[in-house]
């Protein structure tokens, strides 16, 4: 693997926006579907386990690091290209590591609709096909027409329709679920042309609305929790009297801004600090409204207990 450079004992706290977690033993980013199938291969020959990362924005990395393989789909797979088509549409192809706020502004930049909402999400293309990201009543799926993925033997190109979205989740989630190996590698979109006013001041407004009620400006995973059925968790967790809690001064705390998330101040808060307040917020929410809370930050390594 004399061109692909593997790195050892890489500090994964800089790739989340956690801003905690200890090191991957080993680190890589590979640029091509090729190379990621290489990485596998010579994992499975030196017994290595593997975690795909993106931009690391709703995963919370345990303070032990992982321990095995960490394959990084990043800068090097941001591909980012457009073609119209006949019916006056616009396909957008997107590499897995392309910011997804990148792939929403060149949206915007040539006046599609239907992406504004990706403006504000912090995860990278891939990452969001994964988690089907959403945010004001749009979400990845409602535009995506199909998704390149490697799938432990060959690279494949399923339709949109053929993806499993659901409400944070996807076939690729299911799969990963299933300890089943799915890198994605880009994506295809399709979006009709819009008014590019409306479209601009779509994207100011939503980016207003999220500085206005979301803590920006100190580290977290977003929303910790998902959306319960007929609930809002963030206001399961203020009635269970948890907004701006901490357990202790670690630094991981319920946000006092939106008790949906749960951020680390000053990034000083290890991953078993915010673990712990995690579950501590999970049973108090079930207690006091007999609604159990399910996590949407995905743990990375060994936490123990739960
Ligand atoms: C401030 C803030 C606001 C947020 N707001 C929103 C929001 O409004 N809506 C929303 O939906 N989310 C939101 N999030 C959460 C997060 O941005 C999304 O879930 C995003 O889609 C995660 O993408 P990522 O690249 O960071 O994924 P990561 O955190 O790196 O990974 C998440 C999961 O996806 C898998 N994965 C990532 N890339 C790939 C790939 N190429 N192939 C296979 N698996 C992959 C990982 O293995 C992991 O299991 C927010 C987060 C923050 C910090």
């Amino acid at each position: 693997m004399a061109d692909i450079s593997i790195l050892e004992n890489v500090p994964l706290a800089g790739y989340s926006t956690f801003r905690c977690g200890g090191p991957a033993r080993y680190f890589a980013e590979p640029a091509t579907g090729d190379e990621v199938a290489r990485l596998f291969r010579l994992a499975g020959e030196q017994n290595w386990d593997v975690f795909i990362l993106g931009n690391g924005s709703n995963c919370l990395i345990s303070d032990e690091g992982f321990d095995g393989l960490v394959i990084r789909i990043g800068k090097n797979m941001s591909e980012l290209n457009h073609e119209e088509l006949e019916d006056g549409r616009v396909k957008v192809i997107a590499g897995a590591g392309l910011p997804f706020a990148r792939f929403g502004t060149y949206c915007a930049e040539l006046s599609l609709t239907g992406a504004e909402f990706a403006c504000g999400i912090p995860g990278s293309c891939g990452g969001a096909v994964f988690m089907n990201a959403g945010a004001y009543g749009g979400e990845a799926k409602d535009f995506i027409t199909g998704v390149s993925y490697w799938d432990g033997k060959d690279i494949k190109h399923i339709e949109g329709g053929e993806c499993d979205f659901g409400y944070r989740t996807s076939l690729f989630e299911k799969l990963n679920a299933e300890r089943k190996t799915a890198v994605i590698l880009g994506f295809e979109a399709v979006l009709s042309k819009g008014n590019k006013a409306e479209i601009d001041s779509a994207v100011d407004d939503l980016r207003c609305r999220r500085t206005a009620s979301q803590p920006l400006d100190v580290p977290s995973a977003g929303s910790t929790f998902k959306r319960p059925k007929g609930y809002f968790a963030a206001k399961l967790i203020e009635e269970a009297g948890l907004k701006g809690f901490a357990l202790d001064d670690s630094g991981a705390q319920v946000s006092p801004k939106h008790a949906g998330f749960i951020v680390n101040n000053g990034g000083k808060a290890k991953a078993s600090d915010v673990k712990r307040l995690i579950d501590y917020v999970t049973e108090k929410v079930y207690e006091n409204s007999g609604v159990r809370l399910e996590r949407e930050v995905r743990l990375v390594g060994e936490f123990g207990g739960k």
